[in-house]
């Protein structure tokens, strides 16, 4: 396919139309694509293509935006100048205010705060290969609670516990205007030795994947790779799988219930 170039550049520069707003017309959409493309999103950050799956008796509050979107749920375009660089650094889940927001693995509050614009009121855990079996640290970050939790940093918590309770704090006034947007924004990072430095972003749904047990090679069909069943815990309080060490951030309900 030698002649390309060639006809391309006699089509931009020699062609006997070749004028300066004919040219343009091809270099200007070049250069906004070169210009696009320069604008990447931050490396690291980029979706993953886990598809979270629920069993079909349970009933979970989803997700509204995955890690590494470039859009919000409502499908705006994230800015670039904020953290992650137009990416979506972990996940949304569209929540009333005042949700009980569940520690997702047994763990120690490790920090607590109110941040401003898009941070809001939040609470950082740590969770030990103990408290979720899997062989690194996972630290797990709940954004725009609803109000400061009451749990001291230093607290252990158990998996299930309720530690906070969702809100909108961080999304008022900005892009969300007057009324914000009520969710849960979940950051998980991994961490190889405990310490938080070291540590690096990871989507939430390759925690829950990996600290899923694995399904026995006689399971027909077999689940499809880019799949993660989600392991939960119920109203009441009954975890599922039982036995599970790391559960949704949100409890579900049982489809045969009554409401
Ligand atoms: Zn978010």
């Amino acid at each position: 396919m030698k002649d390309e170039p060639d006809f391309a550049y006699f089509l931009i520069f020699s062609h006997p139309r070749s004028t300066k707003a004919f040219r343009c017309a091809f270099l200007i959409p070049a250069f906004v694509a070169i210009l696009l493309l320069s604008c990447s999103p931050m490396a690291g950050i980029g979706p993953i293509g886990l598809q979270p799956v629920f069993p079909d008796e349970a009933r979970c509050p989803e997700l509204a935006s995955p890690f590494g979107s470039q859009t919000r749920y409502d499908g705006s375009p994230r800015p670039s100048w904020a953290p992650g660089g137009g990416s979506h650094g972990g996940i949304d889940i569209t929540l009333a205010e005042g949700t009980p927001l569940l520690a997702l693995a047994a763990g120690t509050v490790v920090k607590k705060g109110e941040g401003g614009q898009m941070l809001g009121i939040y609470l950082w855990l740590r969770h030990s290969p103990e408290n979720t079996g899997l062989p690194y640290w996972v630290y797990s970050k709940y954004q725009h609670l609803q109000s400061l939790p009451e749990l001291a940093v230093g607290a252990k918590v158990v998996v299930g516990e309720v530690i906070a309770r969702s809100g909108k704090t961080g999304t008022v006034g900005g892009h969300f205007g007057y009324y914000g947007y009520p969710h849960l924004h979940l950051t998980t990072r991994k961490s190889p030795t405990g310490e938080f430095q070291g540590s690096h972003l990871t989507d939430p749904l390759v925690i829950y994947h990996e600290a899923s047990p694995k399904p026995k090679e006689s399971v027909d069909p077999p689940p499809r790779e880019n799949t993660v069943t989600i392991p939960y815990v119920t109203i009441d309080g009954q975890a599922w799988p039982q036995g599970t060490r790391v559960v949704w951030p949100v409890a579900c309900r049982r489809r045969q219930a009554t409401y």
